[in-house]
């Protein structure tokens, strides 16, 4: 038995979620492939092949797979995907792209958002928000898993020195969609989902200048990613991708700073399994008391701005 992970990176980096997907797959038992598709990508696979516990790296190396659309992305997963027990890749945006064309077109369930693992043909996974855990058994000939990386510590980036191996791409045929162009925010923060410290911010910051003006000064301090509430988001206050919850990023940092947020559920699906909770609100009844570590009950433009001189 093997399993095949699909890696995820830039064209430069292996993304830490790859090492995460790597280290779940090491629990199904069997080899753990990893599979490096894209154009131009050989320093991303030599830094696969160092990544502990993975035994083989499987290299794609072809102009159509330039900018990793989930078209092109999956006709190669699958071509690449027979003789292995289990397709696996990080549930980020990029592998809830690609992966259930992946599962569609060998004709298998996709398994989402996997956080534990009882056996080879068995998961657990979240489900109404985060509320339950359903275990679920697969009778799938091949599984095709995606998972949740806060719930897997991350394989080494060293230790490993695994073979690789070039495949030669398979014909697409008329991919329907093509690369128009890319528009980054340029956001010299650190990624919402890898960031060891998130300061996040709720509708009691009132105006999307005072979200700024309050928040960022600590998160500078704190080398923090800046996040936010759908409420927030909803309002104006800050941008879509900051959202944290159930319809947002899901994130577990050493230290998650929840300012102005009074915890609706959606909320604490994205992020309560972070190491460390601290709420600033004003409402001592406020829901995100129940899942912090500590609580400070006040007003946050007396609480932050004072937190922020101190450090
Ligand atoms: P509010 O609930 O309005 O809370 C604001 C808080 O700020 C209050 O607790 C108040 O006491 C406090 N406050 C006000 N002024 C101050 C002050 N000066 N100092 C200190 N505290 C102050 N929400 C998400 O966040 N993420 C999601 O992904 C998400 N997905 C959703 C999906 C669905 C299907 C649905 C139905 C809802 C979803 N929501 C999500 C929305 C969610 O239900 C809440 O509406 C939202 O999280 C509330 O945001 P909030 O805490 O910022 O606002």
């Amino acid at each position: 038995m093997a399993v095949l992970v699909i890696a995820e990176h830039d064209d430069r980096d292996l993304k830490r979620a790859t090492r995460q997907a790597v280290s779940a797959a090491g629990r199904l038992g069997g080899d753990v492939h990893l599979l490096v598709l894209g154009s131009g990508v050989d320093v991303v696979a030599q830094a696969a092949a160092k990544v502990a516990g993975v035994s083989q790296v499987k290299v794609v190396d072809d102009p159509s797979l330039a900018h990793q659309l989930a078209e092109a992305v999956a006709a190669q997963v699958v071509a690449q995907a027979a003789g292995y027990s289990h397709v696996v890749a990080a549930a980020t945006a990029h592998g809830r792209d690609f992966m259930p064309r992946v599962a569609a077109l060998l004709d298998v369930a996709q398994i989402s958002d996997v956080t534990g693992i009882d056996a080879p043909d068995t998961f657990r996974r979240p489900i109404y928000a985060g509320n339950a855990i359903a275990t679920v058994q697969s009778a799938d000939p091949v599984k095709v898993l995606t998972v949740r990386g806060t719930s897997f510590d991350e394989a080494p980036a060293d230790g490993g020195s695994a073979a690789v191996v070039k495949e030669a791409a398979v014909p697409v045929d008329g991919p329907q969609a093509t690369f128009v162009g890319r528009e980054s925010a340029g956001n010299e923060r650190p990624e919402l989902t890898a960031a060891t410290v998130i300061v996040a911010g709720g509708r009691g910051l009132g105006s999307a200048e005072k979200f700024h003006e309050v928040l960022e000064p600590l998160a500078d301090k704190l080398n923090a990613a800046l996040g936010a509430s759908r409420a927030a988001v909803d309002a104006g206050y800050a941008p879509n991708d900051w959202q944290v919850g159930q319809t947002g990023k899901i994130v577990a940092p050493q230290l998650y700073i929840a300012a102005g947020i009074s915890g609706a559920i959606q909320h604490l699906a994205g992020m309560k399994d972070s190491r460390i909770i601290v709420a600033i609100n004003k409402d001592a009844e406020a829901p995100i008391f129940g899942v912090a570590d500590y609580g400070l009950v006040a007003d946050l433009f007396e609480a932050v701005p004072a937190l922020t001189a101190k450090l």
